[in-house]
């Protein structure tokens, strides 16, 4: 982590949306994007050490509810990858190994776009009878790859972080649950930890995961109005089942096909929202919970004063120890760098309360603290400084969770009409609720007309669990047929 990076970012963030997330990106030591093959990035340790914390988080989450964690190979073979008729959409997507060497295969394999065809065709050996089940397996801290034409760190890429449950029950009711306990999942993590707000729709069914019987996703807006689907989990019904022959002896004897969901909470796209929310013109600014380092101590040390210098060091080293012992992943920059240049690096990284300690500090036996998401400082006594570490913690969250909230609240309109939904979307993006004819593939002629009038708006679906009802007498923006659905639609991502 070079400090020589001083100048920060240099675009506001208000102004250039798309620039700036492009300068924390690379200028906060997240991902380098010079690997050189369009889509793949490397991730950096900063970047890397939040991707951890997500994962951390998740891991826990789903093995609470009892999954178990396994690991396939990332390996594809092609008749699977076609088993299920809708799956097999992914085909234009799929990367293909096709020789070794000087030697064309025998027979070519795909890189793992998703997990689906690869492990149930496994699953229809791992299980015979209905008590066997529910079974509940998961993967983590993997890749996947698929070939997208325009990329971009962290929201779109060739080859991405993943995360994947997939889950095996006797009845659809035990899946529908499976669903709300993903949706919870999301809660915690996504909201409690990232403080990422979002919605969760029920995709139309023109706009479903392939194969599945219906798509629930949690969707953010991006500082650019712009939604960002965060994670997605699928209602599966028997459908790959019946393509890839999972069966299970019931209590009847006779043999059935099982119900499945799988989940998949976006990594990348958390860590997006995470960059793109909460960040401002310093650069960073990260969760107390997900920071790699939550407290820098940083010295302000002179050099005409020795002997003082020498006392402050000594207690930056005496207070990070003791921060590090109560639990907090505490940074004590003892660098060649100026005090300034520190709080413009640290600033710049996300670090969420930064300590000070200089001559006048010591002599008073005091601190100071601030907080990332402030301007000012300040001071406590070193002997209470455990306690207000802790209250300042906790204030950095709110703030940053305070921020997020209003952003997200204040970018939901309504909107009558097509006139009326075009001028929304033209000066403030965002969410927009419209009356609409039907969620069914009878909807899907208005959402080809929504994206041609509006430029690349979707539907992104109806508010779930509790869908808003559309009042009597209300029409479809788009066909001016009787609506049946309140449905948000938005730019995306
Ligand atoms: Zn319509």
């Amino acid at each position: 982590m070079a400090k020589d990076d001083t100048k920060g970012i240099s675009v506001k963030k208000d102004q250039n949306f798309s620039e700036w997330y492009s300068q924390v990106v690379q200028k906060a030591d997240l991902a380098d994007i010079r690997f050189g093959i369009q889509g793949f990035i490397v991730h950096k340790p900063w970047g890397f050490m939040i991707i951890r914390k997500i994962y951390d988080y998740l891991e826990k989450e789903v093995e609470l509810q009892g999954h178990l964690p396994y690991l396939f190979p990332i390996a594809v073979k092609e008749s699977d990858l076609q088993r299920e008729k809708e799956h097999a959409g992914f085909s234009p997507e799929v990367f293909w190994v096709e020789s070794a060497g000087s030697k064309k295969m025998e027979e070519r394999f795909a890189l793992k776009p998703t997990g689906e065809a690869q492990i149930y065709p496994i699953y229809s050996l791992w299980f015979r009878s209905y008590n066997e089940l529910p079974f509940r397996g998961y993967q983590s801290r993997i890749s996947v790859y698929r070939n997208e034409m325009t990329t971009r760190p962290f929201l779109r890429g060739r080859e991405f972080c993943f995360f994947e449950t997939h889950d095996v029950f006797n009845t659809h009711e035990e899946a529908m649950a499976q669903i709300k306990d993903d949706l919870r999942t999301c809660e915690e993590v996504i909201w409690k930890k990232l403080k990422i707000p979002f919605e969760y729709f029920k995709r139309p069914d023109w706009d479903k995961f392939k194969g599945a019987d219906a798509t629930y996703t949690p969707d953010t807006l991006m500082p650019d109005g712009k939604r960002n689907q965060l994670a997605s989990t699928h209602d599966l019904g028997t459908n790959f089942a019946k393509a890839y022959d999972i069966q299970v002896l019931g209590k009847d004897e006779q043999k059935h096909h099982v119900y499945q969901t799988c989940f998949g909470p976006g990594i990348w796209r958390s860590m997006a929202a995470l960059i793109g929310i909460h960040g401002d013109d310093q650069g960073l600014i990260v969760p107390f919970d997900m920071a790699p380092i939550q407290i820098v101590i940083v010295p302000v040390t002179f050099a005409d004063k020795k002997e003082a210098t020498e006392k402050i060091i000594t207690l930056g080293e005496q207070l990070a120890t003791q921060l590090q012992k109560a639990g907090y992943r505490v940074k004590f920059d003892n660098g060649p760098d100026s005090p300034g240049a520190k709080y413009n690096h640290w600033e710049l990284h996300g670090v969420p309360l930064r300590i000070e300690l200089g001559p006048k500090e010591v002599e008073q036996q005091v601190c100071s603290i601030a907080r990332r998401t402030e301007r000012k400082r300040s001071q406590v006594a070193l002997a209470d400084v455990e306690k207000e570490v802790k209250r300042q913690a906790n204030a950095v969250d709110m703030d940053i969770e305070k921020r997020a909230l209003t952003y997200f609240k204040n970018n939901i309109r309504s909107a009558e009409n097509l006139e009326d939904l075009k001028k929304v979307l033209r000066e403030h993006r965002g969410f927009v609720k419209i009356p609409y004819c039907h969620m069914s593939k009878q909807g899907e002629a208005c959402s080809d007309k929504l994206q041609k009038e509006t430029e690349g708006a979707v539907v992104c679906g109806t508010l779930y669990p509790q869908e808003e009802k559309v009042k009597a007498g209300q029409k479809c923006v788009l066909c001016s047929q009787a609506a049946h659905h309140l449905v948000y639609v938005a730019k995306t991502y």
